[in-house]
């Protein structure tokens, strides 16, 4: 009887482990994270992605981060200027940061940290003059070559660390999930292991240059909306890293229509849209 009894705790305690490690978070809904990181270096090209960036998540009510890379600020200040005229006040779209010149953060040779500091600071700098804000919030640009391989986390060696800091001091509070251990595509962090409990990890994957540029998964809209199923039966959030040059001249039409698909299948498995100032608000999820 007693061994029966405790047999059951130990299952009910095994079978609430398993449930918190299937959803870390202390949330229920799953969460689904557009993003766009705005690097276009062709201002020819990307003429007219803002203003259907506008209409379309405007007209289905999409929430989006638009994380802005400085020197792509500098190129289309017109078009950047207008987007925020358009878009000031409206929760659905976020407005953060990419860096001045895409540098890398976390790389195990990487840049100086006074060379990344300059960097950022240049960024927030064009940033702030033209939004009137500073950014609360960077995502990681991806680099290759010099920096070495990218590293396990901010907490892999004493120069990442002191890269947080960096950030930290400038002003950040959200950035990637990335600590060593953790699956940075799937949890939400904050960074008191390293002295930033103020400091919001975000969930980080599924980039576009994987699946709609380079084609490495078959048809790019059908993947998404496999992995999205997947998630949604685990009750995983869904990140989606996007690009503007890539939605605009790699997609199958310039209607963003395939944002549009990955909405709409995204609220029918029961996600909720929401941008990453959303989360950092919601300390709930990751404080
Ligand atoms: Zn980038």
């Amino acid at each position: 009887m007693i061994a029966a009894a405790l047999g059951g705790l130990a299952s009910f305690a095994a079978s609430s482990i398993a449930l918190a490690e299937e959803n870390p978070d202390k949330t229920t809904s799953k969460l689904f994270l557009f993003r766009y990181d705005t690097e276009g270096a062709s201002p020819d090209k990307m003429k007219g992605f803002l203003k259907k960036a506008v209409e379309v998540h405007r007209r289905n009510e999409i929430p989006a981060t638009f994380f802005c890379k400085g020197a792509t600020l500098e190129l289309m200040k017109n078009e950047f200027g207008d987007f925020y005229k358009q878009v000031k006040g409206d929760r659905l779209f976020d407005i953060q940061n990419h860096s001045y010149s895409h540098i890398g953060l976390g790389y195990e040779r990487g840049k100086p940290v006074e060379v990344l500091k300059a960097d950022y600071e240049r960024s927030f700098a064009v940033h702030e003059r033209l939004f009137g804000v500073r950014p609360v919030g960077i995502s990681i640009c991806g680099t290759s070559g010099a920096d070495g391989p990218h590293l396990s986390g901010f907490d892999a060696t004493e120069k990442s660390r002191a890269e947080l800091d960096m950030v930290a001091s400038l002003g950040v509070r959200m950035i990637d999930s990335f600590l060593t251990g953790i699956d940075g595509s799937r949890r939400f962090v904050n960074y008191g292991s390293l002295g930033h409990a103020d400091i919001m990890g975000f969930p980080s994957g599924y980039s576009d240059t994987a699946w709609m540029w380079q084609h490495q998964f078959g048809d790019p809209v059908e993947y998404v909306l496999g992995e999205l199923r997947k998630r949604a039966e685990k009750n995983e959030h869904m990140p989606l890293m996007m690009h503007d040059w890539v939605a605009w001249m790699h997609a199958p039409d310039q209607e963003l229509t395939h944002v549009s698909k990955f909405a709409d299948a995204a609220r029918k498995l029961g996600y909720k849209l929401v941008t990453h100032i959303d989360c950092l608000r919601d300390k709930q999820l990751w404080a």
